[in-house]
């Protein structure tokens, strides 16, 4: 049985569905203004982990994640001052394109990356700017049943008038006069109030009709409108980083359980930053990674998801290249596991000295690894278990006790606890040298120089040491063993 940490709970709770053998699950998207970094990437393979384990258990889950496009303002991630600057009009100074054009190019880079990370595709990927007229007509009903205000064509939700505000975070409304240090907006009534429609000034270009001006939708109002259109009023599980849970998911609340009077999500799970070398990602220090900048490298995109799974999701982990060649060397570990065994299946020899038991021994580590599953997805204590089956059969291999039935019985297991962490083990999987490293950098130097003479006489030269490349968009490219 399934136990999942229950952010609202504040502890694991068994998880049940609200319809038998379904799940509708929401997770909150990327703001589209540039590249996902890998912190935000871990958080998108831990959902996957947890979309694959459903299916695992039988669940048909109906996945959706927002991709918002317009609407969140830099200040809105650390409070509700509901002033700073529109992330995608940023994004677009910073290019000299239009927010559209930037929403375009990110949406296509984020999709890439989740094709490469191997993340299951989501049943549909609303975009905030389509459905702009949903989150008017919430809004439109918030103000009618009085827990929203219109003031000078901006409209906020007024945390008030809504008795549970808090119970996801555990902020309380009365402690924040106390040590607040919000700037306001100068139409709120309360510093916690936030907006569900701002008047847009001359110069931002995406704005709208609306009731009282021609304006933008507030960053909250998406997701609680996008998930009631796509899963009902009611939805079992909703996910996130945890830098959502206040403001962002605290308001999705107030906002779908406002208008609705029903509850709006069973579970809530959130995922944990990721660390840099132990200190938080920022652009100014210089550790802010995507995940184009750990390809360059000449590491797989799996490197990537193997070291994801290799901490609990709700407990802080650290990235650093230590930690990701920790992981490629488990890959190529897990790689030889599967080749071996499928070079014995495949030989249909019995084995040398069967044992009088069947080898069903495999059987006992599927067992230890749903365990590790079922609580609450603790994929470190699962792949440990997949790191004992690896030695155990090794050393049955050794012993000659690994015919190709036994094999055929161990690549089953193997198959169905990769359904969940869902590794790609391709060809290219095993050992880049730094050498080759070194080379394919000095060829993109000289791509991006032009010099393509000198690019085809390094591509000859890694042809030489035993790799092939292959160029990617960008001047990213991919590096691969012969
Ligand atoms: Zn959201």
């Amino acid at each position: 049985m399934l136990k999942i940490y229950n952010t609202l709970a504040r502890k694991k709770e068994e998880f049940k569905s609200i319809n038998p053998g379904k799940v509708g699950m929401y997770n909150c998207g990327p703001t589209v203004y540039d590249f996902a970094h890998i912190g935000n990437l871990k958080t998108y393979i831990a959902t996957d982990v947890l979309r694959r384990y459903l299916e695992y258990s039988g669940y048909e889950v109906r996945q959706i994640m927002n991709i918002t496009d317009v609407g969140h303002l830099t200040n809105d991630d650390t409070n509700q001052a509901d002033t700073g600057e529109d992330k995608m009009m940023k994004g677009a100074l910073r290019e000299k394109k239009t927010p559209q054009e930037i929403a375009e190019f990110y949406t296509e880079k984020f999709f890439g990356d989740l094709e490469r990370l191997n993340i299951e595709k989501a049943a549909y990927y609303p975009r905030a700017t389509a459905h702009v007229a949903q989150m008017i007509k919430m809004t439109e009903a918030l103000i009618e049943k009085g827990l929203a205000y219109e003031v000078n064509g901006n409209v906020f939700y007024s945390v008030e008038k809504f008795p549970q505000y808090g119970k996801l975070s555990g902020i309380k409304l009365d402690e924040l006069k106390a040590g607040a240090r919000l700037e306001e907006h100068p139409d709120k009534k309360h510093p916690y109030d936030f907006s569900l429609w701002l008047k847009a000034p001359k110069e931002h270009i995406l704005k709208w009709e609306s009731p009282w001006s021609l304006g933008y939708p507030g960053w909250h109002i998406e997701c609680s409108a996008m998930s009631i259109e796509y899963l009902g009023e009611t939805m079992d599980i909703h996910t996130g980083g945890e830098d959502h849970i206040f403001p962002h998911h605290e308001n999705e609340i107030a906002q779908s359980e406002g208008y609705t009077g029903k509850e709006f999500a069973r579970y809530w799970m959130h995922t944990r930053f990721l660390l840099v070398d132990g200190q938080k990602m920022s652009k100014s220090k210089g550790n802010f990674y995507a995940l184009k900048d750990i390809l360059a490298k000449g590491y797989d995109p799996m490197h990537f998801r193997l070291f994801a799974m290799s901490g609990l999701y709700r407990t802080q982990v650290s990235f650093s290249w230590t930690a990701l060649d920790q992981a490629k060397t488990n890959l190529e570990k897990i790689a030889n596991f599967e080749r071996t065994l499928g070079e014995i299946a495949a030989g249909g020899k019995a084995a040398e000295a069967p044992q009088d038991e069947p080898v069903d021994f495999a059987y006992i580590y599927l067992k230890r690894f749903e365990e590790a599953m079922d609580d609450d997805l603790n994929t470190p204590l699962a792949l440990s278990v997949l790191y004992e089956l690896i030695t155990e059969t090794n050393k049955l291999i050794a012993a000659g006790k690994i015919g190709s039935a036994e094999a055929k019985v161990i690549l089953s297991v193997w198959n169905k606890m990769n359904r969940v962490f869902g590794l790609v083990l391709t060809e290219g999987i095993g050992e880049v040298s730094q050498e080759a490293v070194a080379v394919a950098e000095e060829r993109k130097a000289a791509r991006i120089g032009k010099d393509f003479q000198k690019s085809d006489e390094l591509r000859d030269k890694l042809g030489l040491l035993g790799y092939s490349i292959e160029d990617l968009p960008d001047n990213e490219y991919k590096l691969r063993k012969k």
